[in-house]
């Protein structure tokens, strides 16, 4: 930071040379109209007054000459002098003024359109190290604030987009039942309530969603054994494993694990990790479920050796509504929003939630971790 682009020493500079001028300009006067002119004339109504023979009128003549001369260069020379003073004052404000006004005025502009919806607004950065600190600030909170406009735009039209999809399926069906071209058969029935599921469980997604990125997700945090949890959510989706043939194989080293945590939550959490796992991966695949432990955090490791993702989306596949390969996840019914409640859930448990890959085809390893137990 170069000094003289501090603002602040560039006041403390502007004063100082007023001050300086002020006083330069004041002894100067002093030493050019009193010291050189007073003697002179002094001298002059002296040598008037020697014609007369009174004293006492020559002690008084002289010492209202010497007054009035006194005071009449004092108060030239502080004329000169607050003059001088005035004009670099003048001169050095109006500069100041406008280097310190201009950006905070056009910063003041530029948040009046922000506030009326003009997000790309941005200001010049000025030369001045705080000014432009001030302008960079304000020019990230834009940037940030159309970040969050496009966010909301972008989930605004994502979620139009997914009720469109169920929607459109149970209006095949009905029209198709209005006009004679389906039979109200069982079948039909259960195609339609498929879709009225698909449509709540978005609909309770979405939900789940707002109250987590809202952070208002309401958590019960104890102390619980996360192999138990584990093995749960194991026995519940090993039918799902079964009708593809999945091998679902669980691993630990210790028979427990106090983890303090959700209880509902991480079962929650390890639920979405090993369905994806099992959708994800295709008949007579594996998926392995890893608990481990480090110093003070728990692990749930799921494996699979699936369809994989690709490098440039593992950093995506947490954004809402974001799937790699968009027909293949509706088709089996996901809706892109699961992994970005779980990642959050595990944020909100004091946890983390991460995902690699070795690339398309080569499987996915996700890491859940969670605090253990004190
Ligand atoms: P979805 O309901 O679409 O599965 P998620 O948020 O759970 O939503 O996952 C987002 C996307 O991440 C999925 O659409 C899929 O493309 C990718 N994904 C998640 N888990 C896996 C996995 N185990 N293997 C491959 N891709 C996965």
């Amino acid at each position: 930071m170069r000094f003289w682009q501090q603002l602040r020493w560039k006041i403390i500079a502007g004063h100082m040379l007023v001050v300086l001028v002020g006083v330069t300009a004041l002894s100067l006067a002093s030493e050019l109209l009193f010291l050189r002119s007073v003697p002179t004339q002094l001298q002059n109504q002296l040598t008037a007054l020697t014609q007369s023979d009174s004293p006492q009128i020559i002690q008084e003549t002289t010492t209202i000459v010497l007054d009035t001369l006194y005071r009449d260069a004092v108060s030239r020379s502080l004329l000169v002098a607050a003059s001088g003073a005035i004009l670099t004052g003048l001169l050095t404000s109006i500069f100041l003024a406008r280097e310190i006004l201009r950006p905070l005025l056009e910063i003041a502009s530029s948040s009046r359109r922000i506030a009326s919806g003009h997000y790309n607004e941005r200001v010049a950065v000025p030369p001045s190290t705080e000014l432009a600190m001030v302008a960079t600030n304000f020019n990230q909170m834009a940037e940030a604030l159309e970040h969050v406009e496009k966010q909301r735009v972008a989930l605004l039209s994502n979620v139009t987009h997914e009720l469109r999809t169920p929607l459109t399926g149970l209006e095949g069906y009905l029209e198709g039942l209005i006009d004679g071209l389906f039979d109200s058969s069982p079948e039909t029935f259960a195609q339609m309530s498929q879709e009225v599921r698909r449509l709540r469980r978005l609909v309770d997604d979405l939900q789940s969603l707002s109250r987590v990125e809202a952070g208002q997700v309401s958590l019960q945090i104890d102390d619980f054994d996360l192999i138990d949890v584990v093995d749960q959510v194991m026995r519940q989706l090993k039918p799902q494993a079964m009708d593809k043939c999945l091998d679902l194989v669980i691993e630990h080293q210790q028979p427990h694990i106090l983890t303090h945590a959700d209880p509902d939550r991480t079962a929650q959490v390890i639920v979405n990790l090993v369905g994806n796992a099992i959708r994800y991966t295709p008949e007579a695949g594996c998926v392995t479920v890893r608990v481990t432990t480090t110093e003070s955090m728990a692990s749930v490791i799921v494996e699979d050796d699936g369809i994989g993702i690709p490098a440039e989306s593992l950093s995506l596949i947490f954004e809402r509504f974001y799937r790699v390969d968009h027909s293949r996840a509706r088709s089996s019914g996901g809706s892109g929003i699961g992994l970005t409640i779980s990642r959050h859930l595990a944020w909100a448990m004091g946890g983390d939630l991460t995902a690699t890959s070795p690339g398309l085809d080569q499987g996915s390893t996700f890491i859940f971790t969670l605090p253990l137990a004190n």
